[in-house]
């Protein structure tokens, strides 16, 4: 599928007068739009709720948007806790995903009536002695092993490599307990292949975890609640890739959910799902200006931008479309390495990647940034932090973040007298 950008070039030079590149910037309009046809696909399911993934994009504005939109919130720390309680989050508008937890984490999504969903079996008396079980209680499932769509299906992913989950007898074991400590209402969790691009990865997740639930039932006598099917459900970074058919998956999850569920009495099984990337990478770029170019034994472009906005390709050679702005009907006759300027040659957003000719002051659009994009960004080489812009569906646009200063990097030797760069 063709890749356009979702704003014009002369909205870009609009708003880049007022913040100057780099920015990540969001689409609401097409952030609400895929939201309803995510409740679309599962309004068969009368408990449906997304929790969207909080790390992705960790702004409150951009959760705002999705609360409106009927969306609840999947924190993984107590930051993302902090920041859904202030958005108004509500008890059970959140779920507690964590691994490795710290005593503090659990006392807050405890004291927050947020879902707290256990990664591992000693957690289970780990919560007990730190503040009691909640009445309603999840735990995260990793059936080990390798995770295929079909017998004959390449491997998407290998749970038996995973750190996450309770494994098959340890989960068993572990809703008897937490029946036998007081818990009422169950939930179970999985999560094993990531950004997925294929219709069938929730269907086969939901039928490895239905058909969990009706042994749980069986063997212990524990109705579950709710299943969350989590993340995974991927996008097309690549042009050449086909985008998934929530529609499709949806009837999918709920043919295996009427085959298996419904036959052994589990028939009110509330569905979550926690998508991050789903919900917003396609509806998200980073927006850099080329300040640079350099001709040696390769043709580099130097982009005002660098991994610290964007970690993705450095850290996991991930693509990211590139348009130059203005010149999208332009031939791709040119080769390059777009770069930004860390000290480290793993800071490029694109390698020999053909591109039209580009000017230095032209406007780069990096595609499909808006999920672990900003999210991921960090400090290394003193390079700080960008602005995030949201673009309205009325066309107007309002900065959501603003960017980071020198005062902001240094923050934190404020206590100092000689570099407190604030005073
Ligand atoms: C990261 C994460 C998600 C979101 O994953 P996506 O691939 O962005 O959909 C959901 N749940 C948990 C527990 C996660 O760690």
């Amino acid at each position: 599928m063709e890749k356009k950008p979702f704003v014009s070039k002369e909205k870009l030079e609009e708003i880049k007068k007022e913040i100057p590149t780099p920015f990540h910037i969001y689409d609401e309009k097409g952030i609400r739009e895929n939201a309803k046809r995510l409740k679309q696909a599962f309004s068969w399911n009368k408990g449906f709720r997304e929790y969207f993934a909080v790390k992705a994009t960790p702004n409150p504005f951009i959760m705002e948007i999705l609360q409106e939109e009927g969306c609840g919130f999947d924190c993984s720390s107590y930051t993302e806790l902090m920041l859904s309680d202030r958005v108004g989050a509500k008890e059970h508008d959140i779920m507690f995903s964590s691994n490795a937890t710290p005593d503090q984490d659990f006392e807050l999504a405890y004291k927050l009536g947020a879902i707290i969903n256990l990664d591992d079996f000693t957690h289970i008396d780990i919560l007990k002695d730190l503040t009691g079980i909640p009445e309603t209680i999840s735990c995260r499932y990793n059936p080990g092993g390798e995770f295929k769509t079909s017998e004959k299906g390449n491997v998407m992913d290998t749970p038996k490599d995973a750190k996450y989950g309770f494994t098959h007898d340890q989960i068993i074991e572990g809703y008897r307990k937490l029946k036998e400590y007081g818990a009422k209402r169950f939930g179970m969790h999985a999560f094993l292949a990531s950004n997925t691009l294929t219709n069938d990865y929730y269907p086969v997740l939901a039928s490895i975890m239905f058909k969990t639930a009706v042994e749980i039932k069986e063997k212990t006598g524990v109705s579950l609640s709710f299943i969350n099917l989590s993340g995974g459900v991927g996008i097309p970074y690549r042009p050449e890739q086909e985008p998934n058919d929530i529609m499709v998956i949806g009837e999918g999850v709920r043919k295996a959910y009427e085959e298996i569920l419904v036959p052994a009495g589990l028939g009110d099984v509330a569905i979550y799902t926690e998508l991050g990337r789903f919900m917003l990478a396609p509806y998200g770029a980073l927006v850099a200006t080329a300040i640079r170019e350099k001709h040696i034994h390769k043709e580099y472009i130097g982009l005002d931008a660098c991994a610290a906005n964007l970690m993705r390709p450095a850290i996991y050679g991930a693509y990211h479309h590139v348009t130059v702005m203005g010149k999208e009907n332009a031939p791709c006759d040119h080769k390059y390495d777009v770069t930004g300027g860390l000290c480290e040659n793993c800071d490029k957003f694109a390698v020999d990647r053909m591109l039209p000719k580009i000017d230095m002051g032209d406007l780069i659009y990096i595609h499909d940034t808006g999920a672990h994009g900003f999210s991921m960004g960090y400090n290394y080489n003193g390079k700080l932090r960008s602005a995030e812009v949201l673009l309205k569906p009325d066309g107007s646009f309002k900065m959501i973040r603003r960017a980071e200063t020198p005062q902001d990097y240094f923050a934190t030797f404020d206590f100092t007298e000689k570099y407190n760069f604030n005073k």
